[in-house]
C-alpha cells in the first residue's frame, strides 16, 4: 500500500481523482458498475492506509498533491449511491463529489443505452440535500449527458449553462463550480464554453492536460474488473500502469455508447409513430 498515491500524483500536479459510476444494484452489460462489497473493501483499505478525501475547495487550492489525499468522485448520480456508497464513506470519515445529470435528478436513466434489465433511478433533490448537509458535494455532469464534443456551440453553451443554473438555484453557488464532462469528452472548444458558463473546475478522462488547466483535469475511472483492495488508478506498480491504460481504452470505448444514444434518439420518434399508427 506504501506509496500508492505517488504514481498518479505524478500524472497531475493535483491530488489524484478517482471516478466511480454505479455502486451495487442490478447487474448490467456495461462496465461501470462496481460491486458494493468491492467498493467497501477499497474504501476501507484506503482509509487504513491513511488515505484522506479532499473536498473541491481543498483540491482546487492545492497545486501540489497533498500526501495521501485524493478526490473521490461519482458520475451520473444514481440513487443507489445513497444506499451503498455514501453510508460507507460517512462511516470512514470520507466525503465525495457527485456529478449530477441535472435534467434527470429524481428520474430514471432513460438518457442511457439500456445496459441493465430495468431502468435505474437517479438521486432526488431531497436525498441530495440530505447528503449535502453531511458534507458531501454535488456538481454538474451536464444537463442531459450528451457528448459535448459532438455538439454545436449553441448546444454546448445551453447544456453547460442550464445545468449550472439549476445547481446554483437548488443548492447554491458552491454546487456550480465544477463539471465532469459526460464520457470524459472534452476539447479546447468545450473548455472555452465551460469557462464562459462560469465553471472553475472541469474533469475529463484519464488523460487531462492540454491548455485547459483547471478546466481539463484528469481522472481515473474504476470499472468492474478493478476489484483489488487498492483501485488500479492509485497503484504505482506495473499493474497500476496497465490499469490506467485499460481505463483509458474503456473510456474511449464509451464512444460506442454515445453513438447508440444518437441512434436511439433518431429511432425513438420512429418507434413512437409506429406505436401511434
Ligand atoms: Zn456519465
Amino acid at each position: 500500500m506504501r506509496g500508492v498515491y505517488v504514481a498518479v500524483a505524478a500524472l497531475t500536479t493535483y491530488s489524484p481523482v478517482l471516478c466511480y459510476h454505479r455502486i451495487g444494484g442490478p447487474l448490467e452489460l456495461g462496465v461501470t458498475r462496481v460491486g458494493r462489497s468491492v467498493f467497501a473493501r477499497q474504501m476501507t483499505a484506503l482509509a487504513r492506509a491513511g488515505g484522506r478525501t479532499a473536498n473541491l475547495s481543498e483540491f482546487a487550492g492545492r497545486t501540489q498533491a497533498a500526501r495521501h489525499t485524493f478526490l473521490l468522485t461519482f458520475d451520473d448520480g444514481y440513487a443507489s449511491l445513497a444506499d451503498y456508497a455514501y453510508p460507507v464513506l460517512a462511516d470512514l470519515g470520507f466525503t465525495a463529489t457527485t456529478f449530477l445529470i441535472t435534467d434527470y435528478v429524481g428520474q430514471t436513466n432513460t438518457w442511457d443505452v439500456g445496459y441493465s434489465w430495468e431502468r435505474l433511478q437517479h438521486l432526488s433533490w431531497p436525498e441530495i440535500e440530505r447528503w449535502r448537509g453531511r458534507g458531501f458535494e454535488f456538481a454538474s455532469h451536464g444537463a442531459t449527458h450528451r457528448r459535448l464534443t459532438w455538439l454545436d456551440d449553441a448546444a454546448i453553451a445551453t447544456g453547460l449553462g442550464s445545468s449550472r443554473d439549476v445547481l446554483a438555484a437548488r443548492l447554491g453557488a458552491d454546487a456550480a463550480r465544477a463539471v465532469a464532462y459526460p464520457f470524459g469528452a472534452v476539447d479546447a472548444r468545450v473548455v472555452r464554453h465551460a469557462r464562459s458558463a462560469g465553471y472553475e473546475l472541469g474533469f475529463g478522462g484519464v488523460k487531462g492536460g492540454g491548455t485547459g488547466g483547471l478546466l481539463h483535469l484528469s481522472r481515473v475511472p474504476v470499472y468492474f474488473w478493478d476489484f483489488g483492495d487498492v483501485p488500479l488508478g492509485l497503484r504505482e506498480d506495473a499493474l497500476g500502469a496497465l490499469g490506467r491504460v485499460v481505463a483509458h481504452a474503456a473510456n474511449r470505448c464509451a464512444v460506442g455508447t454515445s453513438l447508440m444514444q444518437v441512434i436511439t434518439r433518431k429511432i425513438a420518434p420512429l418507434r413512437e409513430s409506429v406505436v401511434d399508427a
